[in-house]
């Protein structure tokens, strides 16, 4: 279906056919990881030197541009032109940024780092680190990456998603799905185990803290609440560490160079007590002739304390947002859950032992690569398909051609959603029911999914039926709608079926134009619903003076006409504050109308007619 982006059934490839390549990105603010699952291991792509992690930094010189440890070693040199925590940035206008410091400039509403090489935008700095991830991917598999799976945090909104997805667009990847972070490291733990229950998934990085509450359930993930602080992380731990070595060490001034440099052996020595209850801090890379400073955990812990119940605090938020009585199991992801007080902390609080068995640097890369490989189109019959949110907004056909929308996009399935509808016209027994799926406002510019009738209304007045009108999306990503009458429960339902996937670009196209004619669209949505109102009175009025005209003397028959006419002339015209004003005064002309009708009709009730009348009537 529409709905959800899963491989049609059937199109596994055959067991002669090439394996396809799906990787799993991992961009972090910090560090980033590629990974690939061969379909035995998942393994993290090391470069030639064993390393894994590529650091999250770009630097931009004449000869081009160096990602990850060689751009970090140019730090020194020319720090302008070498580009850290990007990520920050991703999707985000001036407005949004309150201290970029001095590598940012805006162009615009759009930020971008000033370099010797000119100015470099967020998109283009994560797309040069997915670039040499691919690369990395290349070299280490001999083959070209057919898809990749890129994790975001779960609080990222829409510009920072797309942003990310541009990113990759730009490094020339295709884009499978963008993951979140916290469900890609539940994958990593919960697939081979199959597990069941809440989840909690703690992910201290190095520039952001996040936390969330996911739900599994039949292999799929809902993610109940998120919370976080986007300005904790290791580093801060780093700065915290670094202003007391430099007190200790009684250092007062230190040039830009020599900070970076304290900020580089905090961030070691905070590493190496993850490992050494105590430890003797070198500070002569800093001023070669500092002293050395004792620093053991217990100091550490109380110096970073502060943070550690920031996050905590954070935690304890979004049990709460999530409503949720329990967790059965806790995920560590992120680098700063290796210090020990991490562990310590968080299990008390959930009252369970953090899960730490897989590399918290490489459990989202490693979950992400899972979920690619499905995603790319090897995953064979039998294995469960992992899906969260809808990608587009699901909803039905008003009157008029507008789109009424019961399921947002980004929804976590399954759902089911219902809303109350009734008829248009008087007498009305039929109702077509459009599923359409998009962001526009106007069903022309959405997709068409199914179209279905309910018949056997029993006919009222325009407005009386009550017909309910329910979305239900499953575990496995099918939409049933289904639509009721609720006086004589008469109902019709359709299913649509995953085989009519969208494509990810497709989406991304979707919300793209949604994007760009959002302005519009809510004008000519605005239009058209005044153009409706105005019909409705023009029809219902037309009616009543064919019935009762005789109530009006001429000169009230011609005020009235007048207004009608004034209304039906302004229905052509294209400005809905003009329409609206025509509308009231029209609406205002017909009471005195109205009020007559109203006595004639209690008039009527009241005996106004003979039995005679009725046998005459009945039997002419
Ligand atoms: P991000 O996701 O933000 O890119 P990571 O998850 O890669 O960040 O985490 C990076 C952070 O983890 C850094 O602040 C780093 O100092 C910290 N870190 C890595 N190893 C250790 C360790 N052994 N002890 C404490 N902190 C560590
Ligand atoms: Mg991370």
């Amino acid at each position: 279906m529409v709905l959800l982006q899963i491989a049609e059934p059937g199109a596994a490839p055959a067991a002669h056919a090439r394996r396809k390549v799906g990787l799993g990105i991992d961009l972090g603010t910090t560090n980033s990881l590629v990974a690939h699952f061969d379909g035995q291991d998942t393994q993290v792509l090391a470069d030639e030197s064993g390393h894994s992690i590529v650091p999250s930094v770009v630097h931009y010189h004449p000869d081009g541009v160096t990602v990850g440890s060689s751009a970090l070693a140019a730090v020194d040199g020319a720090h302008h032109d070498t580009i850290a925590s990007a990520k920050r940035f991703m999707g985000r206008a001036r407005d949004d940024v309150s201290d970029g410091g001095h590598l940012l400039f805006a162009e615009g509403d759009t930020l971008a780092f000033a370099t010797s090489q000119g100015p470099k935008t967020p998109v283009e700095v994560s797309s040069a680190i997915l670039g040499a991830l691919a690369d990395r991917a290349r070299t280490a598999l001999a083959q070209e990456a057919d898809g990749v799976v890129i994790t975001v945090p779960a609080y990222f909104d829409d510009a920072q998603r797309q942003a990310t997805r541009q990113a990759a667009e730009l490094a020339g990847l295709r884009v499978l799905r963008l993951l979140n972070e916290p469900t890609a490291a539940a994958i990593a733990y919960g697939l081979d185990s199959d597990e069941e229950g809440v989840i909690a998934v703690y992910d201290l990085g190095g520039g952001t803290f996040d936390v969330s509450i996911l739900r599994l359930h039949r292999g799929v993930f809902e993610v109940l609440a998120t919370g976080g602080d986007s300005a904790l992380g290791g580093d801060d731990f780093d700065l915290a560490l670094a202003n007391f070595l430099q007190h200790h060490a009684g250092l007062n001034q230190l040039t830009a160079s020599q900070r970076r440099q304290l900020l580089a052996v905090a961030r070691q020595a905070k590493e190496a007590l993850t490992h050494n209850e105590a430890i003797r801090v070198s500070m002569s890379t800093v001023v070669s002739d500092a002293p050395p400073v004792e620093l053991n955990r217990s100091a550490f812990n109380s110096l970073t304390a502060d943070l550690v119940n920031r996050s905590l605090d954070a935690c304890r938020q979004c049990v709460i947002d999530a409503q949720v009585t329990a967790v059965d199991r806790v995920v560590l992801v992120g680098g700063s859950t290796r210090m020990p007080i991490i562990s310590e902390v968080v299990a008390a609080l959930f009252g369970r032992e953090p899960l730490n068995s897989i590399d918290p640097d490489l459990v989202v890369a490693m979950g992400a690569a899972r979920q690619a490989d499905v995603l790319v189109g090897n995953r064979t019959g039998d294995e469960m398909v992992l899906l969260d949110v809808t990608p587009l907004s699901l909803g039905v056909e008003t009157y008029g051609g507008l789109v009424e929308r019961l399921v947002p996009r980004n929804t976590t399935i399954p759902v089911t959603r219902a809303q109350e509808f009734t008829t248009a016209r008087d007498g009305q027994t039929g109702l077509v029911v459009h599923v359409v799926q998009g962001e526009r406002e106007q069903v022309v510019d959405c997709r068409s999914l199914a179209r279905f009738e309910l018949k056997g209304i029993p006919p009222m007045v325009a407005g009386a039926a009550r017909i309910l009108v329910t979305f239900q999306v499953d575990a496995d990503g099918l939409l049933e709608v289904s639509a009721r009458e609720e006086t004589t429960g008469t109902s019709a339902h359709v299913v649509v079926k995953p085989a009519y996937g969208l494509a990810d670009d497709q989406v991304a196209e979707m919300l793209r134009a949604s994007y760009e004619h959002a302005a519009a669209d809510m004008q000519a949505r605005q239009l058209t619903e005044a153009q409706i109102e105005a019909q409705q009175l023009l029809e219902a009025t037309t009616a009543a003076l064919e019935a009762d005209g005789d109530l009006l003397d001429p000169s009230e028959r011609a005020a009235l006409d007048a207004a009608l006419g004034a209304l039906r002339d302004q229905l052509a015209s294209n400005d809905v504050d003009a329409l609206r004003q025509t509308f009231d005064q029209t609406a205002k002309a017909t009471e005195g109308f109205a009020a007559k009708r109203m006595d004639r009709s209690i008039q009527e009730a009241l005996g106004g007619l003979s039995v005679a009348d009725f046998d005459e009537e009945l039997n002419p």
